[in-house]
């Protein structure tokens, strides 16, 4: 496997995507992509792979999907001007909002399309993971929705960590299963619903949280959230009356920026712009700057980029952000990069922390964390770049955060008032 694209392939790779032709048969985002999984797990990914091709695109399933998105999602979501934060950093800039949709997040967008299709499928019942929780809650909440179980498998070291959203996937008719094995945390918890998965293909439905996974899943995902990119598009044409010089998204697995980005390829003169993790530093272990900083390798049934160690052991990741925290990406994300149509760049645990505040004192919106990296980035390139219209994916709200906010004290020089 070579993850090189010489100048050629990268147009023409380029061009089939920006054509809605990738992923192609076999999965794959030129080299990235495709599906490496035990023989075990060969007949559930085949069978999700006919029911998407049976379902996802027709007129009956994209009906009920577009219902339940305008009226329990609460779609669209707005797209708002932000005058104040425009003045201060020198450019016109817009926000999608993400944060307004119902749970709180992009998620729900991804949850309650899975859940439908699960029903399509014939499932009796949903797992799924979660690392910092979110995922689950929106899980929880599409699964109660459409009248099916739900268990969420959670690392045990989470589930001390997150306690809150343990509770709300409870009260929302969820099962948390603790996983005790491996790390705790969010890479055994995937491994643990696989298992599951594996034992059940034909009732269980396994609903992934992000962009990754092997095909079709990254497929999958970026079908049901590119519903951000393409009400954002027509939003900034009739209120800004014209596309964006520029676009920023946070990734983590890179659900929120696909679906932003997926439908934005094709409007060459937009600059794309992934912000991921910086953490505390450029050190291995000390952000989870994967595209930035990583080598390609398989995780977790997909060759993309993923941050390990020389020995090619996957490595521990930090962020202030519990949703970047992870040490791969999806593979169509490490496939933009690789054909140059976007930029992936790192913003710090600190510059996240002052753009968060920067953006409550100015415009009256509590951000997510991790998209409070998307604005730190958009921030530094606006001060390059002035007078430009930006668009910002305001992935989710901070209500999340605040028992990691409260840590840090507002700091007054972002205040006006000061
Ligand atoms: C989970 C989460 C993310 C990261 O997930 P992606 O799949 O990269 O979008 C970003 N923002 C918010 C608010 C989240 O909850």
């Amino acid at each position: 496997m070579s993850a090189v694209i010489n100048a050629d392939e990268a147009r023409t790779l380029l061009a089939a995507s920006i054509a809605g032709q990738l992923p192609d048969k076999r999965g794959r985002f030129g080299p990235f992509g495709g599906r490496y999984v035990p023989e075990t797990l060969v007949p559930a990914f085949d069978r999700l792979e006919q029911g998407i091709a049976e379902h996802l695109h027709t007129d009956d399933f994209q009906d009920e999907f577009q219902s339940e998105l305008r009226t329990w999602v609460g779609r669209p979501t707005a797209l708002t001007h932000a005058p104040r934060l425009s003045e201060r950093w020198g450019a016109e800039v817009w926000l999608k909002r993400e944060d307004l949709a119902h749970t709180g997040a992009h998620k729900i967008n991804n949850a309650i399309g899975q859940a439908l299709l699960a029903k399509r499928l014939g499932a009796k019942r949903i797992i799924a993971e979660t690392g910092a929780g979110q995922h689950g809650v929106a899980s929880a909440a599409a699964c109660a929705r459409v009248g099916l179980p739900c268990r969420v498998y959670m690392g045990a070291v989470d589930i001390e960590r997150q306690a809150p959203n343990v509770d709300r996937m409870l009260r929302l008719g969820a099962e948390v299963f603790p996983v005790e094995t491996g790390d705790r945390t969010l890479r055994a918890a995937i491994d643990e619903a696989l298992r599951e998965w594996v034992t059940d293909p034909a009732e269980t439905y396994y609903l992934i949280g992000s962009a990754v996974g092997a095909h079709p899943y990254p497929y999958l995902v970026r079908e049901l959230q590119a519903v951000i990119g393409t009400e954002a598009r027509a939003q900034v044409i009739a209120q800004a009356g014209g596309l964006p010089d520029a676009t920023f998204a946070c990734v983590g697995g890179g659900s929120n920026a696909i679906g932003l980005f997926y439908p934005l390829l094709g409007d060459q003169d937009i600059q794309l712009i992934g912000v991921e993790a910086g953490g505390t530093g450029s050190g291995l272990g000390q952000n989870a700057a994967t595209l930035a900083t990583g080598t390609p390798g398989v995780l977790q049934g997909s060759y993309s980029i993923i941050l390990q160690n020389q020995d090619g052991n996957v490595q521990e990741t930090h962020s202030i952000s519990a949703g970047l925290d992870y040490s791969g990406v999806g593979p169509e994300h490490a496939f933009l990069q690789a054909v140059g149509r976007v930029k992936y760049v790192a913003a710090s645990d600190d510059e996240a922390l002052a753009a968060l505040e920067e953006l409550c004192e100015t415009e009256g919106i509590l951000t997510a964390l991790e998209t409070a990296h998307a604005y730190a980035a958009a921030r530094r390139w606006a001060a390059k770049n002035p007078g430009k219209r930006i668009l910002i994916g305001n992935s989710g709200r901070g209500d999340k955060d605040m028992p990691t906010l409260t840590q840090y004290p507002v700091r007054t020089s972002n205040n006006a008032a000061a």
